[in-house]
């Protein structure tokens, strides 16, 4: 009985004794992304894991996101430092005119063509500058961006659990240091997913809260054993935050115009891109002035307020629709599918304006770089992108964001 103990535990064992101290770890970045996680998540629910990082080391009242407060606008942002309007990555769903083609997240060609993703990602730029990068999932890592990708990186497959995630991240660390990677990126979907299907005030959103800090934990964990977990950098962020679906907050865009005047309508609920027909944009325009219920506003794209730093980019489609907080956009089709749906609607959604308390998400650092036992002002998502490029000693690519901030978390 005791050799069968044995043999059934070696594997344990062996995984535990392989675990060796890293002695020769270089200045290490573990940007690691929780869609969804809105600020008040981490009081409001049980993470004691992130909640001891951000004691010990420094953390943002909030992160402020960029418009709109999609996922893929996000994060190419944090990546990149550039608003959407800049780097190109301007929804979850893009008509390019040049390219005469349709970028969106189910599109995994288009999603792989770099012609899409402008800027320069802290990826490109590590491995540019003779670093490593490597990554479990991150909007842009599966794409070849000026010639570059990560050294190791994974196709996007939301099923990979998140213990398996995290352990791909500590056996890239444990790799000889000439091939270790620097700055390595890890994602998980579960707050994202849980505040869509519960709505951001539920027992389903704390239980994927308490998901995430156990794989967050689990990494500490790691990074403990291998004795580098007070000098490797974390920074855990998050694109957005989550809005509550008021009932009946609906609005049928579609009586509003007519329709068959558009070349294009990306039906997006929380964000709704119009791309008229040679002539008709004033038509449309016009109509939808008239029309809109108080909820929502139509905008032509030299009214898109200053704020949204949003009008400067050639893929904007030349009337925007947006509906308040929890209200959504649809036309009949979608309207009858969402009722349709086996999951029913929405109860959290997010797209909305980026100044909204319900869109505000998360910045926590622990590590070498950062101060210790800090909380700093609520900052806004391009300045990610220079705190990374200052901690890995690396030549920062233009960007928008201000060296001033980036100085505040670290030391
Ligand atoms: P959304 O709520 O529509 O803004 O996007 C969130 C969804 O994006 C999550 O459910 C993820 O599964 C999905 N997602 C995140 N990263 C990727 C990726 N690299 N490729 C495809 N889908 C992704
Ligand atoms: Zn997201
Ligand atoms: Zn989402």
């Amino acid at each position: 009985i005791t050799l069968l103990l044995l043999v059934l535990l070696a594997p344990a064992f062996s995984s535990q004794a392989q675990t060796k101290p890293i002695k020769d770890l270089r200045p290490t970045v573990i940007l690691i992304s929780l869609d969804g996680f809105r600020y008040d998540y981490l009081a409001k629910y049980q993470s004691p894991n992130l909640n001891s990082l951000a004691r010990n080391g420094v953390r943002a009242r909030w992160l402020i996101p960029s418009f709109p407060t999609k996922t893929y606008p996000n994060h190419y942002t944090i990546a990149t430092g550039l608003y959407p309007a800049h780097h190109g990555i301007v929804e979850n769903e893009i008509y390019d005119q040049q390219f005469d083609a349709v970028f969106n997240l189910s599109k995994r060609e288009e999603v792989q063509n770099g012609r899409w993703w402008l800027g320069e990602p802290i990826w490109v730029t590590a491995e540019k500058q003779n670093q490593r990068a490597a990554s479990v999932f991150f909007p842009g890592t599966e794409a070849e961006i000026a010639g570059k990708r990560p050294s190791y990186w994974k196709l996007y497959d939301a099923k990979v659990s998140n213990a398996d995630r995290v352990d791909t991240i500590l056996g890239w660390l444990d790799v000889p240091s000439v091939r270790r990677p620097t700055f390595l990126s890890l994602y998980f979907s579960d707050t994202d997913d849980a505040g869509h299907h519960f709505g951001p005030d539920s027992t389903g959103t704390a239980h994927a809260v308490a998901e995430l800090d156990e794989a967050i934990g689990k990494l500490i964990g790691g990074l403990r054993a291998r004795e580098i977990f007070a000098q490797v950098n974390l920074i855990i962020v998050s694109d957005h935050g989550m809005a509550t679906v008021g009932a009946g907050h609906v609005i049928l865009l579609d009586s509003l115009f007519d329709t068959r005047l558009a070349e294009r309508i990306f039906w997006t609920p929380e964000i709704v891109s119009i791309f008229p027909r040679a002539g008709n944009e004033i038509t449309i325009y016009s109509s939808l002035r008239r029309h809109l219920p108080a909820h929502a506003r139509v905008y032509r794209k030299s009214e898109i307020p200053e704020r949204f730093h949003y009008r400067d980019s050639p893929r904007l489609p030349p009337l925007l629709v947006l509906p308040d907080e929890g209200w959504v956009l649809m036309n009949r089709e979608g309207l009858a599918a969402m009722n349709a749906s086996v999951n029913g609607p929405a109860k959290g959604r997010h797209g909305y304006d980026n100044q909204l308390r319900s869109m505000r998400a998360i910045f926590i650092a622990h590590g070498q770089a950062f101060k210790r036992g800090k909380v700093v002002a609520p900052f806004a998502n391009i300045q990610i992108y220079n705190i990374m490029t200052r901690i890995l000693g690396l030549r920062p690519a233009p960007n928008d964001g201000d060296f001033a901030v980036a100085q505040k978390v670290l030391k």
